[in-house]
């Protein structure tokens, strides 16, 4: 995909002739300063045409089916409904129905992870990152433990800050955040932010983090909703990229 210059994911590896070099060293200085690097989980960690988030949507349909007693097609409607109206669909069924959050968790998370195959790429790069590093997620601790696991990155982060953690408020919204930074100590202007939707970053930019859009590689399968999915670069977001281990390998000046 063409990036802005200040954006271009270039392993060390790849670093051929001085001006990418001088790429390079522009963003190892916009995060020369990071001290705490905060991850969210699904798309981010793992990529967007993997069939994970596809199964967890899915079993979210199944679980409200039987909830509601209605056919799948007008679920899948319900379901988004709550989505685009509250969130998640957790916090739309909460709010709206009394609903115990924990057997729903545990439902849409217990899923075939697979396809999710270790990563070595990724590991090096987030064990390499100087300083703390932790998963911010709209889902649960149990699946993102899981998950991390199966991508051999589990031992990496110091903690996760669940969806249950946030009293259920998901991202974007700045309450959230605020809640994420009190209860793990973090100071935003000396952290950065990995994520896949673009919203979710505006809150990361407005308190000082610096912002990253992880997204598909162009062309490749994309099974997030549309209204997830960015098609331009917003002015909140500090730099894209669509491969994030060759990206992280990039934020840490180049060995002489
Ligand atoms: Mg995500």
């Amino acid at each position: 995909m063409s990036r802005p210059p200040e954006t271009a994911a270039v392993p060390h590896a790849a670093v051929a002739d001085p001006a990418a070099l001088e790429g390079v060293r522009s963003v190892a200085e916009r995060f020369a300063h990071v001290d705490t690097w905060v991850f969210d989980l699904d798309n981010t960690l793992y990529r967007p045409d993997s069939d994970l988030w596809p199964l967890i949507d899915d079993r979210m349909t199944v679980f409200m089916c039987h909830m509601f007693g209605l056919d799948g097609l007008s679920t899948r409607a319900l379901q988004k409904y709550y989505y685009l109206k509250h969130g998640t669909t957790l916090k739309g069924l909460v709010d709206e129905t009394g609903m115990d959050p924990g057997p729903f968790l545990d439902f849409v998370h217990d899923i075939d992870r697979s396809s999710i195959v270790a990563d070595a790429a990724l590991a090096s790069a987030i064990a390499a990152l100087p300083g703390r590093r932790l998963i911010l997620t709209n889902g649960s601790r149990d699946h993102a433990l899981r998950t991390c696991e199966a991508l051999g990155i589990d031992a990496l982060f110091e903690d996760v800050f669940d969806i249950v953690a946030a009293n259920l408020l998901p991202k974007p919204h700045p309450d959230a955040y605020e809640m994420f930074f009190a209860r793990h100590d973090v100071e935003p202007s000396r952290a950065a932010m990995f994520e896949d939707i673009a919203r979710n970053l505006l809150a990361p930019h407005a308190r000082g983090m610096v912002t990253t859009l992880v997204t598909p590689v162009q062309g490749s399968p994309d099974h997030r909703d549309p209204w997830e999915t960015a098609r331009t670069h917003p002015p909140h977001v500090d730099f894209v990229t669509d491969d994030l281990a060759a990206f992280l390998a990039t934020v840490r000046p180049p060995a002489r």
